[in-house]
């Protein structure tokens, strides 16, 4: 072998190491972030976390009047979803004044996705438009109608920079994240009016460290003083050691942990 055959075969097995390291760099970093994402969510220090969302607000109503009291009084965050075109704006600006309610999109026309020529950037940007003109909020939270999204809501949503999307069963954050909660509906439409079975949910989420989030169609719920409504929200109210956070907010403090952690990680490296 001659000196160049010499040279040429270690810049050679040089090349490869370098291929290797940066390969199993590449891929640690990428498996970090991975496991991070999947079980990250972060409590704030707390044990467990409650979520409570309620859907199809509009026009002034007795029983949204009394959810929203109820939620209120019990110091229980929480968030609405508007539908946004033919809302009563005044109604909407007065009983989401305090420091519970969240404002969520539920879109305008709550149209299902199925429908023909659905509406993407209408329902999504221009439900975040609308709320922002009358009421001054950039809304962060989307909660789909019926449930349903495909790809293309995914990233509208994006487009749009809403942070978390509510479905019906797991919560995913538009930037990726999952959650698998321990979720439930109150109330006659999907969910239970015995409050049994929603204490015990509730409890099933406190031992395991799940999210419980709580779901209300509020048209459906029976708000009477002593109602199930009235013992399961006082049953899972003022405990020093969950979390009451709204939607948007949790979620809004999660992806500030996730972006500080990946950015300290690719400091170090
Ligand atoms: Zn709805």
């Amino acid at each position: 072998m001659n000196v160049t055959e010499y040279r040429n075969k270690a810049v050679f097995i040089i090349m490869i190491i370098i291929v290797v390291v940066c390969s199993i760099i590449l891929f640690s970093k990428f498996n970090f972030q991975r496991k991070y994402i999947q079980t990250g969510l972060d409590y704030n220090g707390y044990k467990t976390v409650v979520i409570i969302s309620l859907d199809d607000l509009s026009r002034p109503s007795e029983s949204w009047d009394n959810a929203i009291k109820m939620l209120v009084n019990k110091k229980l965050p929480h968030t609405v979803g508007v539908i946004t075109n033919k809302s009563d704006w005044n109604y909407i600006r007065d009983i989401s004044d305090n420091e519970y309610t969240e404002i969520a999109s539920h879109s305008r026309t709550h149209d299902k996705l199925s429908v023909e020529n659905y509406d993407y950037e209408s329902e999504i940007g221009g439900s975040k438009e609308e709320i922002f003109k009358n009421l001054g909020v950039t809304v962060v939270s989307y909660i789909l109608p019926y449930g349903m999204w495909d790809d293309k809501v995914s990233k509208t949503l994006i487009e749009n920079e809403y942070i978390v999307f509510r479905t019906h069963v797991n919560t995913p954050l538009v930037k990726g994240l999952y959650l698998s909660d321990h979720e439930i509906e109150m109330g006659n439409l999907w969910g239970t009016n015995d409050t049994e079975t929603l204490n015990t949910a509730f409890d099933q989420s406190y031992k395991d460290n799940k999210i419980y989030h709580l779901r209300i169609h509020p048209a459906h719920v029976n708000w009477a003083n002593n109602s199930y409504s009235d013992k399961h929200l006082s049953y899972i109210s003022n405990r020093s050691d969950v979390w009451y956070v709204s939607m948007g907010d949790f979620y809004m403090y999660n992806l500030n942990f996730a972006r500080a952690s990946t950015s300290e990680s690719r400091g170090s490296g």
